[in-house]
């Protein structure tokens, strides 16, 4: 009897009170009380209406109590139901929680940024039962950040547009970037959102909110292509992919041009065909829309394709598209980690090295280490795919964790192109008289003209000139607001800030010692783009950098090219990526060493990826390609490897020295970083942080290093001054510890500077 009546009463125990993952940079839940008519409908993961100190929110419940907390005095009640499901997949729902977790970002504005529109109907029953007044809604996804975009809809040059003095001044200070924060563009005009509207109305700009979600592009159906037989090596890699039973992980490693894609493509029809999901990450949109149009001539409309100009009803439509299930696939950059695939089975990294898949602002996560993550947690295959893979994944892959696939040859019956060092300390200027346009380039680039064929090169700087220099005392123009020197742009005419778009006329005479003129500093691709249009007066050059991006469009320049309305096509980083050009036989690189000697341990593996991925883009037609490397550094191992094509050599010797020096992957690394409009406010709480770590490394006994803390290697950034120290162990365990204890003296309130814990940092500026 007893027994019995012990056992009833547990199962009244109801569950009255719900643990509240709120919208708000704070990295605690929260208790409120559920009421009674919504005990039994109300479930983990859905999201519900509350007041949060004379505020309304709308917050995703993560967990249900049958008592409060102890300690709590007084519980307030949740207003209203606002989802009749939980939000998410259960899959992606503690996903989500585990990545708060693992990169201390507060958990409500993770789950936020990945939930739809609130429902209509929902914000109707709050109007009507009193919490929210007639007009008001709560604010739903996340506080816009709302970016402005230039787009090119219109053909007419801007100087024969009919446009005010405001607008036009926005437009020019959109012209230098490729995406602005709408509240930036205050120090042009007083009020940018009616200037940007008046223009969004004359389609020269799109506005959108940062870090926007699904777009499906265009409703294009796409002839659905028919697929290439398998050459041997993607038959392998492919039955081992459908050999995964249960969540397992794979590198593929396969050089520029050996058929990866069509592999993606196949497992993905298997994967499709079994009735589950597959979501795939490329490093950017607009940078790659081959790849999409690959996928759609495959998969026709049956995908999603996500990215950043959208408006927020497109955003929501392929959102529950997904999350019904009535789309399988969705293609995307990094953000998209978090679409709701309904029964996931695979997710792809394509081109898992780049650097854009780890977040640098606001949740601070590496979309590909999360991949990984989430494809256990459902029970998918995870695909790592890359010519020139990060080191961390090859080491994955090397010790066993990951499954390593290699495709060692070209698909295409061309083999890699050879490369050509050119020694820059000792080859002369060419006929231009440009020291780095060296004679040996120039030739070739004669030869690849004379040929009918196209060149690229690449130069990784834009703007006409890195900076201007005053020749009679030295000054160097910087930013009022930013310790860099102001890049040189529009024939030297205009000097910009590339950190915070601070733009000014040259000025006439230098600031300090009034002497006249100041003058361009070093190469920029503008000033090569000229130069070569100058050295070969037939041939047509084209420019591909944010700056053309913007003006004119990434796809529309590609297009030029790919049409050969181009010979040669000049560009940054931009022309690197993975674009099939078949024009294209001879790559030239301006300077391989350009980034060696950069303030980051990764600078030789960026080196080497940007070598050996533009590489690839020579040859891969029917022609066979060429490559030049001219560089200051010839015996440097990064542009060695990448002239023999050894990504096996290169990551011997890298992984060797990473070990000596106690980088990852022989250590994990965190960084904290501290900025405050004020010098010495910002020094004493990186100072006060340090000491945290301090007690902390010394008392948690062995292996965590605390390097720092310093000045951040650009010290100020839009007026504000930054500090930053890095913490590393070989165990993770341990340093989790002494940022945990970092983390808990950042909530204890170091205002007015801010801090931020970057878990398995990328950049190190
Ligand atoms: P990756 O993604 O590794 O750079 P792609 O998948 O883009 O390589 O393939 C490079 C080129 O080779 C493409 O033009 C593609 O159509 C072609 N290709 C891929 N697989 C095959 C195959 N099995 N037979 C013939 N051509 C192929
Ligand atoms: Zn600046």
């Amino acid at each position: 009897m007893l027994e019995v009546s012990s056992r009833e009463s547990a199962q009244k125990k109801v569950l009255e009170y719900a643990e509240v993952a709120l919208p708000i940079p704070l990295r605690n839940v929260f208790t409120y009380r559920v009421p009674p008519e919504l005990v039994a409908s109300l479930n983990t993961g859905m999201r519900i209406a509350v007041s949060f100190h004379g505020r309304k929110l709308a917050g995703i419940v993560v967990g249900l109590r049958a008592d409060p907390p102890p300690g709590i005095k007084r519980v307030v009640t949740i207003a209203g139901l606002l989802d009749s499901e939980p939000v998410f997949p259960d899959e992606l729902f503690s996903f989500m929680c585990d990545a708060a977790r693992y990169y201390y970002h507060p958990l409500g504005e993770v789950l936020r940024a990945g939930c739809p529109a609130l429902p209509r109907d929902a914000l109707n029953r709050l109007q009507a039962s009193g919490f929210l007044s007639k007009a008001e809604t709560i604010p739903g996804r996340r506080v816009s950040k709302r970016t402005v975009r230039w787009v090119r809809r219109t053909t007419q040059p801007i100087e024969k547009l009919k446009l005010g003095n405001r607008q036009r001044g926005v437009l020019e200070a959109l012209a230098l970037d490729r995406e602005v924060r709408e509240s930036t563009l205050r120090t042009v005009v007083p009020d940018p959102r009616s200037v940007v509207r008046r223009l969004a109305k004359l389609g020269l700009v799109q506005v959108f909110e940062r870090d926007p979600w699904f777009v499906p592009v265009d409703q294009l159906q796409g002839d659905v292509v028919s697929a290439p037989a398998l050459n041997p090596a993607q038959s392998h890699a492919l039955e081992r992919l459908m050999s995964a039973e249960g969540p397992k992980s794979f590198l593929l490693h396969g050089v520029t041009g050996s058929g990866k894609t069509e592999v993606y493509l196949r497992f993905i029809h298997t994967i499709v065909e079994q009735g589950r999901g597959a979501l795939v990450l490329v490093p950017e949109i607009a940078l790659t829309p081959q790849l999409v149009s690959r996928f759609r001539h495959r998969f026709g409309d049956r995908i999603a394709v996500v990215h950043s100009a959208l408006t927020e009803s497109e955003r929501d439509q392929a959102w529950r598209s997904l999350r019904s299930g009535s789309v399988r696939i969705a293609i995307g950059v990094r953000s998209a980690l978090f679409a709701p695939i309904h029964n996931l089975g695979v997710i792809i990294v394509d081109e898992e090295h780049d650097p854009s898949f780890k977040q640098d602002d606001g949740f601070r996560y590496h979309a590909r280490d999360m991949a990984l993550l989430r494809a256990k947690r459902a029970q998918a295959v995870c695909i790592l795919g890359s010519a020139t893979p990060s080191i961390e994944t090859y080491e994955l892959a090397r010790s066993g964790r990951i499954e390593l696939l290699e495709m060692p040859d070209r698909a295409t019956d061309h083999a890699l192109p050879s490369v050509e060092i050119v020694d820059l300390r000792r080859h002369r200027a060419g006929p231009t008289g440009h020291r780095l346009l060296s004679g040996r380039l120039h030739q070739r680039l004669s030869e690849c003209l004379a040929a009918k064929e196209q060149a690229i090169l690449f130069l990784n700087r834009r703007g006409f000139a890195p900076s201007v220099l005053c020749e009679e005392c030295g000054h160097v123009p910087g930013c009022p607001a930013c310790s860099v020197a102001l890049t040189a742009h529009q024939g030297g005419s205009r000097l910009v800030c590339h950190y915070c778009d601070h733009t000014t006329r040259l000025p006439r005479r230098c600031s300090q010692c009034g002497a006249a003129p100041l003058n361009p500093l070093g190469l920029g691709t503008e000033q090569l783009a000229e130069g070569l249009a100058r050295a070969f007066p037939d041939a047509r050059v084209g420019r591909l950098d944010r700056d053309t991006a913007v003006s004119e469009g990434v796809e529309q320049v590609l297009q030029r090219m790919r049409s050969r309305e181009l010979d040669i096509l000049v560009g940054t980083q931009m022309v690197t990526k993975g674009h099939d050009l078949p024009g294209v036989t001879l790559v030239g690189v301006v300077q391989a060493d350009q980034g060696i000697h950069f303030p980051d341990f990764r600078a030789s593996e960026r080196t080497f990826q940007q070598l050996a991925q533009v590489a690839g883009r020579a040859g891969r037609g029917t022609l066979s390609g060429r490559v030049v490397f001219q560089t200051f550094q010839p015996e440097h191992f990064a542009v060695r490897a990448a002239a023999l094509h050894d990504y096996l050599g290169f990551f011997q010797r890298e992984v060797e020295m990473r070990r000596e020096l106690g980088y990852p992957p022989s250590s994990r690394l965190a960084a904290v970083w501290v900025d405050a409009g004020a010098e010495d406010v910002a020094r004493r709480v990186i100072e006060k942080l340090a000491r945290v770590a301090r007690r902390h490394t010394q008392t948690s006994g062995a292996g965590v290093q605390l390097l720092g803390p310093a000045a951040a290697p650009i010290a100020r950034v839009r007026g504000r001054y930054r500090f930053r120290m890095l913490l590393r162990s070989p165990s993770r365990q341990e340093l989790r510890a002494v940022v945990h204890s970092i983390v808990h003296a950042i909530d204890g309130g170091i205002s007015p500077a801010r801090a931020v814990v970057d878990i398995d940092p990328v950049s190190m500026l």
